[in-house]
């Protein structure tokens, strides 16, 4: 089982390598992001609640995203190839969270992969994306706002994951064959 931390900034490709990781290895796929967008559109409680979050650019209250981890974690079942994390963790307790969760059920996580993306670009890549997406998040502003809430509050993840002896960097920076194959030569040595 190759449990998957994809991690970086917005705009750092996360959700397109997840996808040909999805199509390589058979791997599941958790993105909290969608999780949420999902929840907005069924009109929830969550969703009210995670829309007032997503549209300033914050992040959703810790405990809230934790109590719907392990649900949505469990929808994989028992013995599956490995599950994507993306998106998730954003914040220290998440990731202690992520990990308590994981020793439950007799599983870890086997690798955390940074995306590196310097900034101009991810600004550039996000405001195309808002253009084609429509997402209500991707705007100049919105943007601005998530990048101080990715250096302040998940960045010091990079440590943490570096402690646990799982951190992989990845140039985030090139074609899609380049980085995707950078990738593959972490899960295949796992
Ligand atoms: P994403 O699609 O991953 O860029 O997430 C879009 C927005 O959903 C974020 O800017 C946050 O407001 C919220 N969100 C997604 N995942 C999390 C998380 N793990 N913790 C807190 N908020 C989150």
């Amino acid at each position: 089982m190759k449990n998957i931390v994809i991690f970086g900034a917005p705009g750092s490709g996360k959700g397109t390598q997840s996808d040909l990781l999805i199509e390589k290895y058979g791997l599941g796929h958790i993105s909290t992001g969608d999780v949420l967008r999902n929840e907005i559109k069924n009109g929830t409680e969550l969703g009210k609640t995670a829309q007032s979050y997503i549209e300033k650019g914050a992040l959703i209250p810790d405990e809230l995203m934790i109590s719907i981890l392990a649900n949505v974690y469990d929808l994989f079942g028992k013995d599956h190839a490995g599950v994507i994390f993306d998106g998730f963790p954003r914040t220290i307790p998440q990731a202690e969270a992520l990990k308590k969760m994981l020793d439950e059920r007799g599983h870890k996580v086997a690798a955390m992969i940074e995306l590196d993306v310097p900034e101009e670009e991810l600004m550039t890549r996000l405001i195309k994306r808002g253009k084609e997406s429509g997402r209500a998040d991707d705007n100049e502003e919105t943007i601005k706002k998530r990048l101080v809430v990715y250096h302040s509050q998940t960045m010091p993840l990079v440590e943490w994951y570096k402690k646990e002896g799982l951190h992989h960097h990845i140039d985030g920076l090139g074609t899609l064959d380049r980085i995707f194959g950078d990738i593959q030569k972490v899960i295949d040595n796992l």
